[in-house]
């Protein structure tokens, strides 16, 4: 059983780790958020800020702190990190895992079309629909600035910064969120087209029945590869499981 286990944060799996955790007798659990969010969520456990100063300053903080294991929980699109984790933990020579939660797969009645990145779904989104709902998060939102004629509907946590398409309204809001507010959300604002990193996981996927219901298009950022080496696990229990905790806690996931 690791004595201190090192969570890379920001997601509710990591949330999730951490309680199961924090509640284990003779564990450390401590969770490095980067710092994005401005009011986060309080967390069971220890808890770190900002960035480690790439994989080198990450190396040296699993050894100054005697981390014994790495659960890398951070969001499928947050790839740099991932990539420091790998490298970190094998010069430090800690093992490490990475959490990551499956990724969404269309069904019967979804009008999904699959774009690599932000960039390929600005390119697309002119040919789908003149009002957008944006949920790709405050960061990359210049990706889209470029596209007047649109009219953009923001979700984000915290307000996002410019670059921001001319034609925009912000709609602050944090998940999970349920099938009725946005349907609700969609029809309000008569949108006729989705955007959305595939983020996978249950907090955020209803937007997808919703816009299924109203038979809407929906632009779907693919994720970035794993790391090349990684050892990846699909969910909490996964991750549990590697720590050598048995079964599963009681926040499953
Ligand atoms: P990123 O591009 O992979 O990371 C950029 C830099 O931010 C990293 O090199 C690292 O700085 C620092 N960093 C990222 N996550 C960190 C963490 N958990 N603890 C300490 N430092 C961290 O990441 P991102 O996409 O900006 O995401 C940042 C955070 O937001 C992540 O923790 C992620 O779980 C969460 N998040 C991201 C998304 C998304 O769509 N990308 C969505 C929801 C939540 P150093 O090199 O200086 O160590």
């Amino acid at each position: 059983m690791p004595a201190h286990v090192l969570i890379l944060g920001g997601t509710t799996e990591a949330r999730r780790l951490a309680a199961g955790l924090a509640a284990r007798p003779g564990v450390r659990v401590t969770t490095s958020l980067a710092g994005r969010v401005a009011r986060p969520a309080a967390l069971p456990g220890e808890v770190r800020t900002g960035g480690f100063g790439g994989p080198r300053g990450l190396a040296d903080w699993l050894r100054a702190h005697r981390v014994d294991a790495l659960v890398d929980a951070t969001h499928p699109f947050a790839a740099s990190i991932t990539a420091n984790a790998v490298h970190a933990a094998r010069d430090a020579g800690v093992p490490a895992v990475v959490l990551r939660r499956p990724g969404w797969r269309p069904g019967p009645g979804d009008r999904w079309y699959d774009v690599p990145s932000l960039a390929a779904a600005a390119e697309a989104l002119p040919g789908l629909g003149r009002r957008v709902l944006l949920t790709t998060g405050r960061l990359g939102l210049a990706a889209f600035a470029h596209l007047d004629g649109l009219h953009f509907v923001v979700r984000s946590v915290d307000p996002p910064d410019p670059p921001l398409p001319r034609d925009t309204r912000v709609v602050l809001a944090r998940g999970p969120f349920t099938v009725a507010g946005e349907t609700e959300l969609l029809r309000a604002h008569r949108v006729d087209v989705l955007v959305t990193k595939d983020s996978g996981g249950a907090a955020t996927s209803a937007k997808l029945t919703a816009a299924r219901d109203l038979a809407l298009p929906v632009l779907v950022v693919r994720r970035p590869p794993l790391p090349e080496g990684a050892r990846a696990v699909p969910d909490v229990a996964g991750a549990w499981q590697w720590l050598g905790l048995g079964e599963g806690p009681d926040t499953p996931g």
